[in-house]
C-alpha cells in the first residue's frame, strides 16, 4: 500500500527530528503549538449534569450551585445532531469527552449515545464514576466501538476514597440505594475488566484517575504501582479550581488561558460554556457563549461572546467580560511555551480577532 503524505511527514520527523539542534527544535514545537491554537481539537459534550455524588473537590456538585444549574440531561436526537457536525464541519477535533460536570451512566441514553458518537469518530472517552457500572452496563459498553474509558477513582484505600467521594443527604440520587462505597465501585471496575478479557474486547482503551491533592498526596506512587498493573494507563490530576470555587488565584500577573481555543465545551442545555470545568457560581449566566440549539458548531466558533473571552484573556481584562475567569486557576494547566511566544500570541490574536488566513 501506498503511505499517505501525512505517514511519511511523520516518519521523517521521527527520524530527523532527534538530530536537530535545540533552537530549531524550539521553532518547530512554537510553530506547532501556535498552529494548535487556530481551531479546537477537543469537544466536551455534557450528556447530563446530574450527578450521583458530591466529591469534596468538585464544585459542580455543591448545593449552591446546583440550585443556579439544576440537573439536566441532554437531548438524544440534539447529541446525535452534534456528532453529527463535529463529524462532518470540524475535522481538527481530535478527542470527544461524553461528560463535563455530571456522571454520564445517569443518562437513560447513554449506550446509545456512546454507541453513535465511537461510531462516527474514532477518538471518544466515556469518563465514569464506575457506581452504576453493573453487568448489564458494562456488557452493553463493551458491545460499542468505544475507544476509551477512564474511571474516576480518587484515593487508593477505601479510607481515603470515602473520605472524598461522598453523598450528600440533599444528593437527588440518594433515593435509589446505590451503593457508591469503595468496595462497590471497584469491584464494578474489576468486573469491567475481567468482561473486556473475556468478550475478546481488543480496542478499548481503559485508564483510571485520581486527583492528587491533599487527602490522596502521600498515595500517589501506591496507587499508581496498584492500577497500572490492571488498567491500561493510570492518570493523575492536579486539583481543579472551578472558576475560582476552590483555590482562588493570588496572582496579578497571569498569562491567557488556553482553553477556549483549544475546546469547544457544551452544556447538557445547549450552551458553548468556556472550559470544562466552567460553573455558573454567581448566576449572571456571562458564560454562556452561544446557544446550540439556534445555531451550529461551526457557528459558534466565531460567535461575538466566545471571541470576546479570547480578547478578554489576551488583554488580561477579564472583570467585564469573563468575571468567572479572573479568580480561576486552571488557566495554569496548560502553559504557554516559554519560546516562540510572539508567533503563539499573534496566532491566538487572530483567532480572537477574527483574522485568521
Ligand atoms: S480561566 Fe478557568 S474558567 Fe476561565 S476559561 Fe480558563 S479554565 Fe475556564
Amino acid at each position: 500500500m501506498k503511505p499517505s503524505l501525512r505517514l511519511t511527514g511523520r516518519r521523517l520527523k521521527k527520524l530527523i527530528y532527534p538530530y536537530l539542534p535545540a533552537r530549531l527544535k524550539d521553532e518547530y514545537e512554537s510553530h506547532r503549538f501556535a498552529q494548535r491554537t487556530r481551531v479546537p481539537n477537543t469537544v466536551y459534550l455534557e450528556t447530563t449534569s446530574a450527578c450521583n455524588l458530591n466529591c469534596v473537590m468538585c464544585a459542580a456538585q455543591r448545593p449552591a450551585t446546583k440550585a443556579i444549574k439544576p440537573s439536566g440531561y441532554m437531548d438524544l436526537g440534539f447529541f446525535k445532531r452534534l456528532v453529527d457536525e463535529i463529524a462532518r464541519d470540524l475535522p481538527s477535533i481530535e478527542y470527544v469527552y461524553l461528560h463535563k460536570d455530571g456522571e454520564p451512566l445517569l443518562h437513560p441514553d447513554i449506550v446509545e449515545m456512546i454507541q453513535y458518537a465511537s461510531s462516527c469518530h474514532p477518538n471518544v472517552t466515556l469518563v465514569t464514576n464506575a457506581t452504576l457500572l453493573d453487568e448489564p452496563m458494562a456488557r452493553a459498553i463493551l458491545a460499542t466501538p468505544l475507544q476509551k474509558i477512564r474511571f474516576s477513582v480518587d484515593g487508593l484505600t477505601r479510607d481515603t476514597f470515602e473520605k472524598i467521594r461522598i453523598q450528600l443527604p440533599s444528593n437527588e440520587f440518594v433515593r435509589t440505594r446505590t451503593d457508591v462505597g469503595y468496595n462497590a465501585v471497584t469491584a464494578n471496575i474489576e468486573r469491567f475488566l475481567h468482561l473486556r478479557q473475556h468478550t475478546g474486547n481488543t480496542t478499548l482503551n481503559v485508564g483510571i484517575r485520581t486527583t492528587n491533592f491533599k487527602p490522596t498526596s502521600g498515595e500517589i506512587d501506591a496507587y499508581r504501582a496498584h492500577w497500572s498493573a490492571k488498567v491500561d494507563y493510570v492518570d493523575v490530576a492536579t486539583l481543579f479550581s472551578w472558576t475560582g470555587e476552590i483555590g482562588k488565584e493570588q496572582s496579578s500577573s497571569r498569562e491567557p488561558c488556553l482553553s477556549p481555543w483549544l475546546s469547544l465545551v457544551v452544556s447538557c442545555d445547549g450552551k458553548l460554556v468556556p472550559c470544562c470545568t466552567y460553573i455558573d457560581a454567581s448566576g449572571h449566566a456571562k458564560g454562556a457563549l452561544f446557544d446550540l440549539n439556534r445555531g451550529t458548531l461551526r457557528a459558534a466558533l466565531t460567535a461575538n461572546a466566545r471571541t470576546a473571552l479570547m480578547r478578554a484573556h489576551l488583554d488580561n481584562d477579564l472583570e467585564e467580560v469573563a468575571p468567572y475567569c479572573a479568580p480561576c486557576r486552571d488557566w495554569r494547566d496548560v502553559p504557554i511555551p516559554t519560546r516562540g511566544r510572539k508567533r503563539i500570541f499573534a496566532r491566538m490574536r487572530e483567532v480572537a480577532t477574527g483574522t485568521t488566513s
